[in-house]
């Protein structure tokens, strides 16, 4: 058999969960090999001003937030490679992830491969996406829309959050919804119809997000779906707010993952999975939290987890 290279540590992601994993293992020389996939830098690559992230007391631009972070991971050694992991075998040692006729093999493997927001597919939607007024997180964008008029999509535990957090900033909040009642945990649903700056929009879908030529929101084209009246809504910002979708396709097989397909971590550990030496860190694990710093907490959780059992078990 032909001599292989077998990686000390394989992260596969480059959000904030996999490149703070990468400046931990790059750090304690560990020579981390990073596979991008195809969004480099990850959600927060899609945003425009992040005002949350610790340390960065007039906010810092996303990209530019995750162009430093993959600079950091490199000046300590991280190595990259653009490729697509398409199946695994954690059966034995080393641990092999597939990508395309290449096979990787690794001692240790942290999983970083994010959330993708869910969208509705609708005209607009995808062209006034990040800054122009379409966008999928009201933590990050809310504050651009004080004093407008804005409208947030979907009925679960997200889009009520969305929806109250946005009345901080916004004059007036249509929160539309397909059904006559919420999704949402009673709480949270009691919290959103009761709060004097949500409009509830009820039986009511969306059909396409309108703009003006230079690109920003205009209004946000609605129709009932009794009578199928149709009407516009003169909102600035449209927040899609209709669940998330994570990444973790090509290892749900091999881990443990929920319903919704989000990975489950074994007991006592938020980045440990049943299998030895692989960990999940960032929004593919975490469907509660899902904030730049929080993923960078649980990349920093798996690399020091990753360098422990490497030095036990021989890295
Ligand atoms: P979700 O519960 O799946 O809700 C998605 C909502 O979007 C549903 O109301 C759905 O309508 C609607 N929707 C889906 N596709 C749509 C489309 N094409 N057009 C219009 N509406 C559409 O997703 P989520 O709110 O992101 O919550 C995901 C999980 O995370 C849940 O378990 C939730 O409890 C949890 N979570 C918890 C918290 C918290 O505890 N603070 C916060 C956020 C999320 P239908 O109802 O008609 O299907």
């Amino acid at each position: 058999m032909p001599y292989q290279t077998v990686e000390n540590v394989v992260i596969i992601g480059t959000g904030c969960a996999g490149l703070t994993a990468a400046v931990y293992t790059a750090r304690a020389n560990l020579r981390p090999l990073v596979i991008e996939g195809p969004l480099p830098g990850g959600q927060l690559t899609t945003t425009s001003e992040v005002e949350n992230f610790p340390g960065f007391p007039n906010g810092v631009d996303g990209f530019h937030l995750m162009d430093s972070l993959r600079k950091q991971a490199a000046r300590f050694g991280t190595r990259f490679e653009q490729t697509l992991v398409q199946s695994v075998d954690f059966s034995s040692m080393p641990r092999k992830l597939v990508c395309g006729d290449r096979t990787i093999f690794a001692k240790t493997v942290i999983i970083a491969t994010g959330a993708s927001p869910r969208m509705t597919g609708m005209p607009g939607e995808k062209e006034l996406y990040g800054g122009k007024g379409v966008t999928t997180c009201a933590t990050c964008d809310g504050a651009f829309y004080k004093k407008m008029d804005v409208a947030v999509i979907g009925g679960g535990d997200s889009a009520a959050e969305e929806a109250l957090f946005l009345t901080r900033f916004a004059s007036k909040v249509y929160f539309i919804h397909r059904r006559d009642s919420l999704r949402a945990s009673k709480i949270m649903s009691d919290r959103a119809t009761s709060h004097e700056k949500i409009h509830m929009v009820w039986d009511t879908a969306p059909l396409e997000v309108l703009g003006v030529p230079e690109g920003a929101v205009s209004g946000l084209k609605v129709k009932h779906v009794r009578t199928g009246v149709e009407s516009v809504l003169p909102v600035k910002g449209v927040f899609v707010a209709i669940g998330h979708v994570p990444n973790s396709g090509p290892f749900a097989s091999a881990l443990d993952v929920d319903k919704n397909g989000y990975f489950v971590p074994a007991h006592g550990s938020q980045v440990r999975t049943k299998v030895p030496g692989v960990y999940v860190a960032g929004d593919c694990a975490d469907h509660v939290y899902r904030q730049a710093i929080t993923a960078a907490g649980m990349g920093c959780q798996a690399a020091i987890d990753a360098e422990r059992w490497l030095a036990e078990h021989g890295g």
